[in-house]
């Protein structure tokens, strides 16, 4: 009899594969040919899971509120997430700081030169208020139609505490959310299907493309966010689920680890969401809790992006000479946070949102084209992370709210 391989087993496959392919490509001189007939198809996968990211958050997400039934338990499920989410992006930052620091004072960062004219455009929310009304949509057509997913987040609430506000006459609206939910759930099992594709494609086209920049002189920055990367998965994530839901880190490790893998090779949190709700739920993750915490997380939890931005910006800070004092390091770690907060669950995203810290930290902002190039290697590592600690939120807060139940 054929066994079929499972899922997980078949990302790696093509995660290898893609890796070969893309040496191979890139060392006979047939980049380019990864840019014109593979990475489409990558594309094509990534399409389709953007295309149903805004129905699986409004969806879960109402379906999730209705199946809690209380509006009490909503609020402390949400109010657990948020104290996860943020105590561990904190200490993303600090992690992110303490190596960059050892590295730069161990002389490891490269010095390189600004190249003369470069350009690059600001970032246009880095202002608290300005977040706080951007959440609210003034058109709810508009917050799908841009997928403005703090908006769709917000839609959803309103939208669940309603119809659980109707009572009875909310019937309808009820089962049909529910009816929606489970076509789109079967919609979504069906695009994640086709994720090795997705997985080999964009995994051979990266390789090919960038390999060669891996070895440049970027390396070491590089590797000092990856280090990073690492310790806070197993200092934070294993070791909460661990102590939190008494998960061996090898387990949680092996379940998260589908959509570990999609998220470092399409280096988008919310493209992985249909993924990682399925790891969550294999997980042990109650169906309500991750269908509330993973959409949530997947756009305003970011530990991989709060990393990447502290290294970044200290190794930019050394090559641009400003003094990193105490103050200027508080001030990383309370930016960064905000930033990886006000980062969208999207490729580059991250990247982007880096022009906020430098911004209060005094550094010409141009200096990001300096990482610019090798970027996507930075957001593999640190979407992967992102992804990893919303499915360690959703375990946790699974567990403490079983604790009050039982209590
Ligand atoms: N790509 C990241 C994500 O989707 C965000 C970032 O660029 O940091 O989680």
């Amino acid at each position: 009899m054929k066994k079929k391989i499972g899922l997980p087993m078949q990302i790696l496959i093509a995660l290898i594969l893609g890796i070969v392919v893309g040496l191979v490509c890139g060392m006979t001189g047939m980049a380019d040919f990864t840019t014109a007939y593979l990475k489409p198809f990558g594309t094509i996968f990534v399409n389709l899971l953007k295309f149903i990211v805004v129905p699986v958050v409004l969806l879960s997400m109402i379906d999730g509120i209705l199946s809690m039934d209380d509006m009490k338990k909503v609020g402390s499920v949400g109010w657990k997430t948020l104290a996860y989410f943020l105590v561990s992006t904190a200490i993303a930052c600090v992690i992110g700081l303490v190596f960059a620091k050892i590295f730069d004072g161990a002389g490891l960062f490269p010095t390189l030169a600004l190249e003369e004219g470069a350009e690059w455009t600001k970032a246009t929310s880095a202002n608290f208020m300005d977040t706080l009304v951007g959440m609210f949509p003034s058109n709810m057509w508009e917050a799908f139609h841009t997928a403005n997913m703090l908006q769709v987040i917000i839609i959803a609430l309103f939208l669940g505490g309603s119809i659980m506000a109707a009572g009875e006459k909310g019937k309808l609206a009820r089962d049909v959310v529910a009816s929606f939910n489970e076509v789109i759930n079967k919609l979504m099992e069906f695009i994640i299907s086709l994720s090795p594709i997705g997985v080999f494609t964009m995994m051979a086209w990266v390789v090919a493309t960038q390999g060669a920049e891996i070895l440049g002189s970027l390396a070491l920055v590089l590797a000092c966010a990856y280090i990073g990367y690492i310790v806070h998965a197993v200092l934070v994530y294993s070791a909460s689920a661990k102590i939190f839901a008494g998960m061996s880190p090898v387990k949680f490790f092996k379940g998260a680890f589908a959509a570990m893998m999609f998220a470092f090779t399409s280096t988008s949190s919310a493209a992985t969401l249909p993924v990682s709700k399925d790891c969550a739920e294999k997980l042990g993750a109650d169906k309500d809790i991750s269908a509330f915490v993973l959409p949530l997380g997947a756009t305003v939890n970011m530990d991989g992006t709060a990393i990447y931005q502290c290294v970044a910006t200290v190794f930019l800070a050394s090559l641009a000479g400003v003094e990193l004092g105490l103050a200027q390091m508080i001030t990383i770690v309370v930016t960064a946070t905000l930033a990886s907060i006000g980062t969208a669950g999207v490729s580059g995203a991250g990247m982007i949102m880096l022009a906020m810290v430098l911004t209060a930290m005094g550094i010409d902002v141009n200096m990001i084209m300096i990482i610019y190039g090798v970027d996507r290697l930075f957001d593999m590592g640190r979407t992967c992370l992102n992804v990893t600690g919303d499915i360690a939120c959703s375990i946790c807060v699974t567990k403490w709210e079983k604790e009050k139940v039982t209590k």
